[in-house]
């Protein structure tokens, strides 16, 4: 679509439909007295409220012209372009959605019905003030966080956890400066003409293919391939520099955007300004500036998380989903969507090239390159000298391990080692906490949520039992809740924490830092103990799976993971594909480094002959793809086939299961597609938050109409009240 294409106009009483993002959906009205496009967003009037929509089209509806209302008020903002109304509407009709979910998510941004009139900023303006507390300390590094952004002043103090008043008495002392400040400023343009990197022979390869794609001006989707720093990043902003060059807008997507400030200044250094940032870190003048610049094409790039896919580009070339198998791209809540699949869609309606880069792509991603569907470029080696590191097995039933221990000799006295060197060491276990399960020795009872049927897991530092599906914590209780015996419980298995408590047993003289996302109050102190990591601050790092991100530790020489079987057990469709991702990626974070000695990375285990396992330790990623392939094939699983879960909840288990079982019973529209009801089950965690859970799952070959035969079939089926039902086309998780 192209941003020349001028949307229709309706006059003066004209009758038009207008998508609200209220329920009913579509409804008629009479445009306004200076007319209005299609693609402009209104306020409109719905009973005795005013309610935000889009001007969707010509009106349909036969309702008598005379008694339809009158648009209350055009927004001051670009029109959506037809194609990204037309974007919307296919989004909708593959997940299943209704599209007024879909116009909210494309209009997430605040006081949108608010005109661009000048606010109160606070803006830096002189130097540190003679008295520094650790409250105005904050308060200036929250201003550096967000690179000399403005704030409104009670935000800043939000955000720095301070009052209003420390915001006020930096504005006295004159080190900050509250101003009147115009609204929605455009983004200082980058500039494409500065140099970028001398590239390698492959990067320069990888590079002119892309520029080529670009500049041919259509639709096309590439996975580029290859190892954590073979310079997947370089190559792409290549890519960027060519769509800002053909005056297009190019969207970076970033799985944990919270930690992208070293990619942040990697643009600043390859374009010379800070691109457009879009996730939940950022502020409410900036969200809902970026959401305007977007729309009137003043924003050349943005980096942003999945949601960024929705917002009213004028014209997107460029998409590129950086950790394209990251399981974060997949929005569970609401709106099911994963949003490197959204990505594919948004870019061939807007003829748009798509880059998908992972060192470890998706199984669905390397089909698609492997028949065709996709191109696929990659990047062989690691840039410069660094090289892999050493993979090896620790063959956990021929090590001598004490009850309660979980390092291994072998492992332990490969720490050893690093530590004599001075080398860092990630022992990696992706399991928060202390232990998953607290039981009771007299009795035998395990201790579970209330709410759901999930066992409680004992976090020890913050001293309580938290459930991970609800987040519901209590005290760590001393008795047993159920038979009263003191002094019984015990804490079976191991969690980050406990790993923590052995390695300061074992190694008393070394510094310890546990990495896991339960342990940071906000992205602000995650962040800090990275730097702090790879500034060399710790000599053993003991982390969960949000070490296995992009993040870069010079002195990393070792990786250890301490249970390399956890994920190889469930029945999930992907364990097999996700262990092996989760463990390439956690080994590659040892000896990523030019000019070192490469790193080593052991993995223990009790299955050394396992498949996967295997796989990961030969580095052979072309015989496992192909082999997890073949299995697909063979059972029609995606992506040779197709699934969809259908998730029913209610606070009763009756009512669920009764409608469930009616749902099954009428599935002559699926079967008339050609596709199959699993089902109903209940779902693996049966209860949540006090709802029970049913699931149904649909397997279709791949070429059949699964939507809209789902569509036929619930369509004559009203749910009980207060009874959830959610549909999850191409369901990543099965719980
Ligand atoms: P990936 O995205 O594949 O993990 P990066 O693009 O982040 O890899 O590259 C890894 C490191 O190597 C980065 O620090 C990057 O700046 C550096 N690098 C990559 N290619 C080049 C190059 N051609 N010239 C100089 N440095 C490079
Ligand atoms: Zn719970």
């Amino acid at each position: 679509m192209r941003p020349d294409s001028l949307p229709a106009f309706f006059p003066d009483r004209a009758r038009i439909a207008v998508l609200t993002v209220e329920p009913v959906g579509v409804l008629d009205y009479l445009a306004p007295e200076d007319g209005v496009r299609q693609g402009q967003l209104v306020l409109v009037p719905l009973g005795p409220r005013r309610v935000l929509g889009l001007v969707w089209g010509e009106g349909v509806g036969d309702f008598d012209l005379a008694k339809l209302r009158p648009v209350a008020r055009v927004l001051d903002a670009e029109p959506f372009q037809p194609g990204f109304l037309d974007f919307l509407t296919r989004a909708a009709d593959y997940t299943l959605t209704a599209l007024p979910l879909m116009l909210r998510m494309a209009t997430r941004a605040p006081d949108l019905d608010q005109p661009p009139a000048a606010r109160r900023v606070i803006v830096p303006a002189g130097d540190p003030p003679p008295r520094m507390t650790e409250a105005r300390q904050r308060v200036m590094q929250v201003m550096a966080d967000h690179g000399g952004a403005s704030f409104a002043p009670s935000e800043l103090a939000q955000l720095a956890g301070v009052g209003t008043a420390v915001v006020k008495g930096l504005v006295s002392a004159g080190t900050l400066a509250e101003i009147l400040a115009p609204r929605d400023l455009p983004y200082p343009r980058l500039d494409p003409s500065l140099p970028g990197k001398p590239l390698a022979a492959d990067q320069q390869a990888a590079a002119d293919d892309l520029r080529q794609a670009i500049r041919g001006g259509g639709y096309g989707t590439t996975l580029l391939r290859g190892v954590t720093g073979s310079g997947k990043t370089e190559v792409y902003l290549e890519a960027v520099a060519e769509c800002l060059r053909a005056g297009r807008q190019a969207l970076v997507l970033l799985p944990e955007i919270a930690l992208s400030a070293e990619f942040l200044s990697r643009v600043e250094a390859r374009f010379g300004e800070r691109p457009g940032e879009w996730h939940s870190g950022v502020t409410r003048a900036e969200r809902r500036r970026l959401w305007h610049m977007a729309g009137r094409g003043e924003v050349g790039m943005v980096v942003g998380a999945r949601s960024a896919l929705f917002l009213p580009f004028r014209d997107l070339g460029l998409i590129v989903v950086d950790e394209e198998h990251d399981s974060s791209y997949k929005q569970e809540d609401v709106v099911y969507y994963n949003a490197r699949d959204m990505a594919v869609l948004r870019a061939s309606i807007s003829k748009a090239q798509v880059v998908l880069a992972s060192a470890t792509p998706s199984l669905e991603s390397w089909v698609n390159a492997a028949s065709g569907k996709y191109r696929r470029l990659d990047l062989r080696s690691r840039y410069g000298q660094a090289e892999l590191p050493d993979m090896a097995a620790i063959d956990l039933r021929a090590e001598d391990m004490p009850l309660g221990r979980w390092i291994s000799p072998a492992l332990a006295s490969a720490v050893d080692a690093r530590l004599e060197k001075g080398q860092q060491s990630l022992l990696f276990l992706n399991r928060r906490g202390f232990a998953p399960v607290t039981v009771c020795r007299a009795c035998g009872e395990q201790i579970a949520c209330h709410q759901c049927d999930a066992r409680m897991v004992e976090h020890r530092f913050q001293n309580r039992l938290v459930c991970h599906q609800c987040g519901e914590t209590r005290p760590i209780p001393t008795a047993c809740p159920s038979c009263q015996v003191e002094g019984k419980l015990a804490a079976i298995g191991p969690g980050v924490e406990r790993i923590a408590e052995e390695v300061a047993a074992r190694f008393p003289n070394a510094k310890a830092t546990v990495l896991s996302s339960d342990l940071f109050h906000s992205a602000r102190a995650l962040k800090d103990t990275i730097a702090e990591i790879s500034d060399g601050d710790t000599d053993i790092i003991i982390g969960t799976q949000i070490v296995a991100k992009g993040h870069n530790f010079p002195r990393l020489s070792l990786v250890g993971v301490i249970d390399a079987d956890l994920g190889l057990q469930g029945a999930d469709l992907r364990a097999a594909e996700r262990s092996f991702q989760l463990m390439r990626q956690v080994a590659g974070r040892a000896g990523r480094h030019a000019g070192k000695a490469p790193g080593v990375a052991m993995l223990q285990t009790h299955q050394p002959d396992h498949p996967v396992i295997r796989a990961i330790l030969s580095g052979e990623d072309e015989a496992f793809w192909n082999a997890e392939a073949g299995a697909r094939q063979v059972t029609g699983m995606p992506p040779f086939g197709r699934l969809a879960g259908i998730i029913l909840s209610h606070p009763d288990l009756g009512v669920v299961s009764d409608f469930a079982r009616h749902l099954a019973a009428h599935a002559q529209p699926l079967r008339d597609a050609g596709a199959e009801l699993w089902g109903p089950a209940p779902a693996p965690i049966a209860r949540v938050r006090g709802r029970h859970r049913v699931r149904l799952l649909i397997h279709a070959p791949r070429q059949a109409a699964v939507q809209s035969a789902i569509a036929d079939w619930l369509a004559p089926h009203k749910p009980p009240t207060n009874l959830r039902l959610s549909v999850d086309i191409d369901p990543q998780s099965f719980l």
